[in-house]
């Protein structure tokens, strides 16, 4: 990406230095992990230009809206409803924290052992390198995790952070109390934009979102077939700039690369050979630009054919029931949300039930639970996992990392070792 975009990036206040440590670190890895694999569908182009132009056009876009008056909202977890921001007129932005970036500012507020997709945030916007970041009018926090939680405290003396309380279990009371988090976050997505949700923009909103789950959903179910048509690494990316690119566009062209797709099965063409073993990736969520295990399992032999995360399909596994009248919306969208299957919920059984129909589904040889370090959430479920995994017999391997490098040669030899294993 050029440097013709400093004027922007320095208007948003950007440290420009960073900055640009931050963008000489992605082409190679993006060219390492992404531009060397083969067979690649040729509509992967949109999305390796938005990656290219990763804080370039979107951002461009974002300062449009802004200066027309919108308003743009950050969040950092798949529960924050982005139908709700759509529909008083807001941008939702996924934040990234998917790379090492600011850590030694973190460390000023954090301690040093927590989970990396954490510090990772609050480094970002110490060291003010993320335009997204800055481009922010508010942030929405949850109560998902205590690290999240108890950061957002903290964060909020940089940005204002307004948090959602996500309840811990799914009984009655949790789902009326998560219903009033639902229905304030609408009051206050109105305040925050200055423009009223109508029946109107919230149907349109709840149509548009659906439609780039249907998307997503889409493409999932095309990687059932074997030989897969795309690899597990490219349908990461793509779930990854789900979370920041403009909705109409992303859906079209997500719907253009399965058009593609659909033809390419037809002729019986794939990706990798038909007989390569089958992988499901489990887990805390992948945030863009962390690639390091999808890359570490598909180079030692193994294709990844769904991603059981929040950077997968908890993102898009189900929709929002369409409905009329306000209330009845709002209704729908809390019920939509409350079926996301997050280790932070106990019990957590429908993310076990979930995990053994996608292998029957995908028809996966094995199962790769990927924990962040010091994700404590997932870290712990990871034995509810693996027990229901022996009970079934489906091949399994725990993983814990975080986003350096460094374990990567030690990674790569367990993760051949069980991919060996299954064939
Ligand atoms: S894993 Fe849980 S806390 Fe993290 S993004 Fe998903 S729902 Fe949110
Ligand atoms: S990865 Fe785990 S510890 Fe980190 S923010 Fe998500 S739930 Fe919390």
């Amino acid at each position: 990406m050029s440097n013709n975009y400093n004027d922007m990036w320095r208007s948003l206040g950007v440290n420009l230095e960073a900055h640009d440590q931050l963008l000489q670190a992605l082409p190679p890895t993006y060219h390492d992990v992404y531009l060397t694999q083969t067979n690649r569908p040729k509509s992967m182009e949109y999305f390796d230009f938005v990656v290219n132009e990763i804080h370039g056009l979107r951002i461009q876009e974002l300062q449009e809206h802004k200066k027309n008056g919108g308003k743009v909202i950050g969040a950092f977890c798949v529960f924050v409803p982005e139908e709700i921001v759509r529909a008083a007129g807001g941008i939702c932005i996924g934040l990234c924290s998917g790379i090492d970036i600011g850590a030694a500012e973190a460390e000023q507020v954090l301690p040093r052992s927590i989970c990396p997709l954490i510090k990772s945030f609050m480094g970002f916007k110490l060291a003010k390198v993320c335009p997204y970041f800055e481009s922010c009018d508010m942030v929405v926090g949850e109560t998902t995790c205590d690290g999240k939680k108890k950061a957002f405290e903290i964060l909020n003396d940089y940005v204002p952070v307004h948090v959602m309380e996500t309840p811990q279990m799914k009984k009655s009371r949790d789902k009326q109390l998560w219903l009033e988090e639902v229905q304030d976050f609408a009051e206050l997505a109105q305040k925050t934009t200055g423009t009223e949700i109508t029946d109107v923009s919230l149907a349109q909103a709840i149509q548009e979102v659906n439609g780039k789950r249907q998307a997503l959903r889409r493409l999932s179910n095309l990687r059932k077939n074997n030989p897969v048509p795309i690899s597990g690494k490219d349908s990461l990316l793509i779930e990854q700039i789900a979370m920041y690119d403009d909705v109409a566009r992303f859906t079209a062209k997500v719907n253009e690369l399965c058009d593609e797709l659909e033809q390419k099965i037809s002729t019986g063409a794939g990706v990798f050979p038909g007989r390569t073993p089958r992988v499901i990736v489990t887990g805390t969520p992948m945030a863009i630009p962390n690639w390091k295990v999808p890359h570490i399992i598909e180079t030692s032999g193994a294709v990844i054919v769904a991603e059981e995360m929040c950077t997968g399909l908890r993102y898009f596994e189900n929709e929002v029931a369409e409905a009329d009248g306000l209330d009845s919306m709002l209704e729908n969208i809390a019920a939509r949300y409350l079926g996301i299957n997050c280790a932070v919920f106990t019990p957590n059984t429908g993310r076990l039930e979930q995990l053994e129909n996608l292998v029957r589904d995908y028809h996966a040889d094995g199962v790769i639970h990927c924990t962040l370090s010091f994700c404590d959430p997932y870290a712990v479920e990871a034995n509810r996992v693996e027990k229901m995994m022996k009970q079934k017999e489906i091949p399994f391997l725990k993983i814990e990392t975080g986003y350096d490098q460094e374990d990567a040669g030690q990674l790569k030899t367990r993760v051949e070792a069980f991919i060996e294993m299954l064939r």
